[in-house]
């Protein structure tokens, strides 16, 4: 070999070296970006741990505010709203009603024909449209007129298909589901907005009123003689199924709850006295808040960023509005240590983009190479192709985050079982015989309504676990998770016809 020869082995050799110590190199600095990727997952993990003694402490937590909430206005973040309704649906409810639900993401037209048995809803049609993200943030009157307009549509053709003109006054009940100030059973203040909605013109406003002036600019003969809460409506479904039905649970866009309570345990009203003794009240509990829930720092900023900081921190934590956002945040702050998610994705940074919906799709992806978690990151964050194993870690994020949700709303449904003594625990701390203790349990059913709860699998999985490690297997077989499709409107025209047949108010108010 020439000295040429020799030159050029020995540059080949140190040019080797250097490609190989490249990689080495590079090799070991994505391991080491792997590692604090994990150590932020099992960050995410310890954070939104919740063992079985956590979430009975959450039990205890939301009954004892429950109590607060009861005691006097204001005594506790939950509102414990009056909602005037007292006697639910009967069963004998006859004729054709109409109803309006407005929850947060669609509004519902309804049309329901009673017959007059216990469970002969002889039909019921539903017109579902999407509210037009601007009248979200206008003003009332846009917003009611949309509506009324709807309405109008939606009633001309609903008559001209049945060739039905009706020969008394159409009647309407409006699921409203924001926190509202009930002052009777078919009127009401609005409090505040939730689940994106500002609309200040309407706050401390009358919501029936506004809909019946809409209503009447469009010519339309209806009169609007219910305003209830969508949980409402689900509990007057769900009792008029199954009488054994004591509370009602939201599980959609937002979260809420209400239940039936003792009206001489609403001591804020003191005297108050209906005929039944009952009165069922809106809990807003996506309002709820203990120390005992387990927050991250996800939960902070994405509370920080939203328009209302401090406020429905339970709902922040569970409802479908957020959960999607919560895992687009544990993905950016992965992102910056792994550049394998491409160039700093600017659409990583957007709120709001993935959307709870896609998150369930990713988490419930059962393809081998999680194709639909590629399909998603790619079309929606515009990621580049992602290797098996990030894919992999993006569905644990989604495990994690809806893990967290559906066992705090478990616990927070027990925790309303425990304020009416119906989660079995007297029975079990009395009796030392464990039989015996179940026999004492009356069946208890939950009716719940909500596209996280009946779209989204794992979500009810997980929901329906954490009930039975709460409740323990004994007792966990007595409560009955029932859910109430289109519940929230089928509910609102069942009050408004039983409304439009009791003609005593049986309520007073000292
Ligand atoms: P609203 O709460 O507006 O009355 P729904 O009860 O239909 O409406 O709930 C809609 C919400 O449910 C959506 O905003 C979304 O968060 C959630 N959702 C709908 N479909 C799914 C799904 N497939 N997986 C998970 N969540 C879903
Ligand atoms: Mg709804």
């Amino acid at each position: 070999m020439g000295k040429l020869g020799v030159k050029l082995a020995v540059g080949c050799a140190v040019a080797a070296c250097v490609v190989a110590s490249v990689m080495v190199g590079r090799r070991v600095r994505r391991k080491r970006a792997w590692r604090r990727v994990m150590r932020v997952l099992e960050e995410l993990e310890e954070g939104c741990a919740t063992p079985v003694e956590r979430l009975r402490q959450v039990v205890d937590a939301m009954s004892v505010e429950m109590h607060a909430g009861l005691v006097s206005e204001g005594g506790s973040k939950l509102k414990m709203l009056l909602t005037f309704v007292h006697n639910l649906p009967s069963g004998s409810e006859k004729g054709t009603y109409y109803a309006l639900d407005l929850g947060g993401t669609n509004f519902r037209i309804l049309r329901v024909q009673l017959g007059g048995q216990r469970s002969a809803i002889i039909g019921h049609y539903v017109d579902s449209r999407p509210i037009p993200q601007h009248l979200m943030t206008g003003t009332s009157e846009e917003l009611f007129d949309f509506i009324a307009l709807s309405l109008k549509d939606f009633v001309e053709m609903e008559e001209n298909i049945s060739e039905h003109s009706p020969s008394e006054r159409r009647e309407l009940g409006f699921t409203f589901s924001f926190p509202v100030k009930q002052t009777s059973s078919s009127s009401g203040i609005l409090i505040k907005w939730t689940k994106g909605f500002v609309i200040e013109d309407m706050v401390g406003r009358d919501v029936s009123e506004c809909l019946q002036q809409a209503i009447s600019r469009k010519g339309l003969d209806m009169r609007v003689n219910a305003l209830i809460n969508d949980t409402v409506g689900t509990l007057a479904v769900g009792h008029y199924h199954d009488e054994d039905t004591v509370a009602a649970v939201i599980l959609g866009t937002g979260t809420n709850a209400c239940y039936l309570e003792r009206a001489d345990a609403i001591i804020k009203c003191q005297g108050l006295l209906t005929t039944s003794g009952d009165m069922v009240v809106n809990m807003e509990w996506g309002n709820f808040w203990s120390a005992h829930l387990p927050r991250t720092s996800y939960d902070m900023d994405l509370d920080a960023d939203s328009p209302n900081p401090y406020d429905q921190g339970f709902e922040k934590m569970i409802s479908g509005m957020y959960l999607g956002d919560i895992v687009r945040r544990v993905i950016l702050r992965m992102s910056e240590e792994l550049d394998v998610f491409g160039p700093e994705s600017s659409k990583l940074h957007v709120p709001f983009i993935l959307r709870t919906p896609l998150m369930a799709t990713m988490h419930e992806d059962d393809t081998p190479d999680l194709r639909e978690v590629a399909k998603i990151l790619r079309d929606t964050l515009e990621f580049p192709e992602i290797p098996l194993n990030v894919r992999k870690l993006v569905v644990r994020v989604c495990d994690v985050v809806t893990c967290r949700a559906a066992r705090l709303a478990a616990a927070g449904i027990v925790g309303i079982l425990k304020k009416i003594g119906r989660d079995g625990s007297g029975g079990i701390a009395s009796g030392k015989n464990e039989g015996a203790s179940r026999s004492k349990m009356r069946r208890t059913v939950v009716a719940v309504e909500g596209g996280l709860f009946t779209n989204y699998t794992l979500f009810r999985e997980y929901l329906n676990e954490a009930m039975t490690q709460i409740l323990g297997e004994e007792i966990a077989p007595s409560v009955i998770i029932k859910v109430m499709e289109d519940g929230s409107g089928i509910g609102a025209a069942l009050l408004a016809a039983s409304h439009s047949t009791s003609s005593v108010d049986t309520i007073q108010i000292p």
